[in-house]
């Protein structure tokens, strides 16, 4: 098993456990009251017995590693938004560990302004957050892209460079974490040789078009996302 794979099944396995722990039923005692012997004589209102309330047992409390440093978060009010949101790794079998930040490296005449990330052609590319599917489109650089908006229609996802779309994926489909969108690939401007995921996250702006937003760095966000280990099938 390689490292990164190991790297991946160990931080699904501590996923279940946290989750495991999320889920722990909370056990109370009920203790009944005495009542008082039949033959003695009641004067007194029995005594008003108060229940503590019922706690939680103790659990360490779940820390979360703090933010990596980034030269450049993007859109501030975007990173805010973004840092907010419980995400999962785009591609399946990635660790979050293996991500690198790409963002402001240089392409030709303007900043990446996204995230690279490397994986065999083929590879699945899931939904990294609930949402819909806003617009499936085909541009020189980008190649087969999937513009995904979160719920609230604040964010939107941009998946591109796929080899193809998930079966049966159309815009305006609801899209929930963790569902299947494509398949990592070499379409646009990306190097035949170097199949990846070119992934970029943006704020929208008012009017919520597709192709406007203020770009966001989306590798502090994806540092703390949970590893794609699993697809579903898009509905
Ligand atoms: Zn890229």
């Amino acid at each position: 098993m390689s490292t990164g794979l190991r790297c991946a099944v160990l931080a699904a396995i501590a996923g279940c456990l946290l989750a495991g722990c999320e889920r722990e039923p909370v056990r109370t005692t009920v203790i009944p009251p005495r009542h008082a012997a039949s033959d003695s004589v009641a004067v007194a209102p029995p005594p008003v017995v108060t229940v503590p309330p019922a706690t939680a047992p103790a659990t360490p409390p779940i820390t979360q590693a703090p933010l990596p440093t980034v030269r450049n978060p993007g859109d501030r009010e975007g990173a805010e938004l973004l840092a907010q949101r419980t995400l999962l790794v785009p591609v399946v079998g990635i660790a979050p560990e293996r991500l690198a930040d790409t963002y402001d490296q240089g392409r030709g005449q303007r900043a990446h302004e996204a995230m690279d990330i490397l994986a065999p052609r083929g590879t699945p590319v899931v939904a990294v957050d609930n949402g819909r599917v806003a617009k499936l489109f085909t541009s020189k650089p980008g190649g087969l892209t999937v513009y995904h908006f979160d719920e609230a229609g604040r964010l939107a996802y941009y998946y591109a460079h796929l080899d193809r779309y998930a079966d049966g994926l159309r815009e305006g489909m609801e899209l929930k974490r963790g569902d299947l969108v494509g398949y990592v690939g070499t379409t646009g401007n990306a190097d035949p040789g170097t199949p990846h995921l070119h992934f970029a996250v943006f704020k929208l702006g008012p009017d919520k078009k597709w192709w406007q937003g203020e770009p966001v760095n989306p590798y502090p966000a994806l540092r703390r996302a949970a590893p794609a280990t699993e697809i579903t099938a898009s509905r």
